[in-house]
């Protein structure tokens, strides 16, 4: 089955899922094949789409940018680009410089926006989309992370990072072609941000059991399904090679698609993310270069491994058992470093000082029972 054949899939599944949550009917049409690109003039015409906006930067222009505004400028489609200036450190960051920057460039007969890059671009222009009200389509750069397809926006407004509910793309058009070109750093945070899964899903368990949050049983198997099948094919990925490739994007895409049914990031995020956020507004304050997302979740999604099978051994709790499972941290470590990734928060450029730091406030960035939490406010305060 074809990515929209399994979309059908899932949204049968969730309409007839009863577990309490609302589930979003996800309306998007994905392409995830060799020359993706080549079909954008068609979804226009389709759409009747005649003036468009198309957002890159330095990097993701050379990359697919520029090629997708030549290929729509011949089919006759007015097109105005917005090549993302980078701030004084050289970088293009999701903040509020970046909104105002790519707000200023779209004109309002623009009919459409398309992000072409990562998931920084995908995030300021999925934001404008919402609040201009115009189509948001994706040109993925990149299979760095699980955000492509999912309506969040995390945003780093006032120096806080904080996801704001934005919207999904209407389609993603993700070209095999242009994802392989992508330097093996990329795909390794992919990988890395799928890795995550492994504590998302039972912080999830937890939540639902502790915390009396919701707990939807399709958007837990997607995810699962998606983590399961990246695992397997660790060594394509590691490689670089398309098929490698081609089924670390379908797994994100799967993951960002979770997120969307019940428009919540619990399937794909737990006390990992939080760690990653806490460490991206650290080496921020401190001036550091920025680290991928998807890096940073490995490591963490290692380093809690650790603390989550110890705190299954002393804890009472039955629910803590389910961080039984989880791989050792240790074969988390190898499947990063086969991958090319960072292992340690030493490489993440991460100081001993914001490791403790985000072990004993990162449960308070979001309101989420988590073990992370369980750890800060019942187990340690216990001891103290
Ligand atoms: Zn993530
Ligand atoms: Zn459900």
């Amino acid at each position: 089955m074809n990515m929209n054949e399994r979309i059908a899939v899932w949204n049968e599944e969730a309409q007839n899922c009863t577990c309490g949550h609302d589930h979003r009917l996800v309306q998007m049409q994905v392409y995830l094949e060799h020359g993706a690109i080549q079909r954008l003039p068609g979804h226009l015409s389709e759409q009747g789409y005649r003036h468009v906006t198309i957002v890159y930067d330095r990097y993701t222009g050379s990359a697919a940018g520029y090629e997708v505004v030549n290929k729509l400028r011949q089919t006759g489609v007015h097109v105005d680009e917005i090549s993302m200036p980078e701030n004084k450190a050289g970088h293009v960051v999701a903040d509020e410089v970046g909104i105002v920057q790519v707000l200023l460039g779209v004109k309002l007969g623009s009919q459409a926006i398309i992000a072409v890059g990562s998931g920084t671009i995908h995030d300021l222009v999925r934001l404008v989309c919402s609040k201009m009200n115009k189509p948001f389509l994706s040109v993925p750069t990149a299979a760095s992370v699980d955000g492509f397809t999912s309506a969040g926006a995390p945003l780093i407004v006032s120096g806080v990072k904080q996801t704001f509910q934005a919207v999904p793309p209407e389609a993603i058009f993700a070209d095999i072609d242009i994802l392989e070109q992508a330097p093996q750093e990329m795909n390794a945070a992919g990988f890395g941000d799928m890795l995550g899964k492994y504590t998302s899903l039972a912080d999830w368990v937890v939540s639902r059991d502790l915390g009396g949050e919701p707990f939807c049983p399709v958007a837990y198997r997607m995810t699962e399904e998606a983590l399961t099948t990246c695992v397997q094919h660790v060594q394509g990925i590691a490689e670089g090679r398309a098929d490698g490739v081609t089924v670390l994007m379908d797994a994100l895409i799967a993951s960002g698609i979770s997120m969307l049914i019940i428009d919540h990031s619990r399937p794909a995020s737990g006390g990992e993310h939080h760690l990653s956020h806490r460490w991206e507004m650290d080496l921020m304050e401190a001036g550091h270069k920025p680290v991928l997302h998807g890096a940073k979740v490995g490591v963490a999604c290692a380093l809690l491994t650790v603390k989550y099978k110890d705190l299954a051994q002393k804890s009472n709790e039955s629910v803590f058992r389910v961080y039984n499972n989880l791989p050792n941290a240790s074969q988390l470590t190898d499947w990063l470093e086969q991958v090319g990734g960072p292992t340690t928060t030493e490489q993440l450029g991460v100081s001993m000082e914001m490791v403790e730091h985000a072990l004993t406030t990162a449960h308070l960035l979001r309101d989420r029972y988590t073990g992370l939490k369980y750890i800060n406010e019942i187990l340690n305060a216990g001891s103290k």
